[in-house]
């Protein structure tokens, strides 16, 4: 299996220092999910291990199977088996999506070892069944004109066809209705299995009704504050977070 291992993490935006000392590890097998108020700095994280050039990570370290993350460009983190939704670009005219997702899978390949398009084509068709997309969907230039659901079974669909070790995966329920949320989960829920680890971004419960994760964190002030299974996610869902703001003694 697989081991991302964040320690000690420290990221500034522009002079203000947002993450604070988070430290977390992810096996491959385990669906983590972190939760925490708006303007905690969950995207930052995110962006900040997908290396985002605007997050300057003042200290700590981030591991893939004991590699040294940050000192990878974003490609090569892409290639060593991490996957970040936001790492793709938003819009690329006259590139269709299948093209697209074709080049980026035997960009983690050796020569030699590209998939064929037949099997990329079998596959690809059957992932866009689960996800119930319309199969013309392929052929259309990388999200351009996609609608926001669109966007987000189409983010999910290059997770099932990239098949990385450990992806993350920031808000890929926000405004999703239920049919959708329900679509994305059950793709999210077709990696699960030893080879995949993940962890899931959400400010709401709702993701986790359908994916169950196997840890729950919740983040507040730029670090990790408390950790429990899938019931520490409901709770929060009934009680909101200032049961834990009291009990840490966190001001806001
Ligand atoms: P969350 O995802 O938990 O809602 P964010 O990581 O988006 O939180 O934001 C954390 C803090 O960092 C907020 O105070 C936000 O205003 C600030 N921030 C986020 N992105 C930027 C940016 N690009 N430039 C300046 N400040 C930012
Ligand atoms: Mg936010
Ligand atoms: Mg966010």
């Amino acid at each position: 299996g697989s081991t991302l291992k964040i320690e000690n993490l420290y990221v500034e935006i522009e002079g203000t220092e947002i993450i604070k000392g988070f430290s977390l590890e992810i096996n491959s097998g385990e669906i983590h999910a972190i939760m925490g108020p708006n303007g905690t700095g969950k995207s930052t994280l995110a962006s900040a291990i997908m290396g985002h050039p605007k997050y300057e990570i003042t200290a700590g370290t981030v591991h893939l199977d004991g590699e040294d993350v940050l000192e990878m460009e974003v490609d090569e983190r892409a290639r060593a088996g991490m996957f970040l939704a936001m790492q793709y670009p938003s819009e690329i005219s006259g590139v269709t999506n299948a093209d697209f997702m074709r080049s980026a899978i035997n960009a983690g390949r050796e020569e030699g070892d590209e998939i064929s398009l037949m099997k990329f084509i079998r596959k690809m068709e059957s992932q866009m069944d689960t996800l119930e997309m319309d199969p013309a969907f392929s052929q259309r230039y990388l999200n351009e004109g996609f609608s926001g659901g669109e966007k987000k079974r189409n983010e999910i669909l290059q997770l099932m066809m990239m098949e990385p070790k450990i992806a993350i995966l920031d808000e890929v329920d926000s405004g999703l209705d239920i049919d959708a949320l329900k679509v994305v989960s059950n793709g999210i829920n077709d990696l699960r299995g030893e080879n995949f680890g993940c962890l899931i971004i959400t400010h709401y419960q709702r993701l986790l009704d359908y994916i169950t994760p196997d840890h729950v964190h919740v983040m507040m002030q730029g670090r990790i504050v408390k950790s429990g299974d899938a019931q520490l996610a409901q709770r929060l869902e009934n009680e909101g977070y200032d049961w834990i703001k009291e009990e840490l003694g966190i001001e806001d």
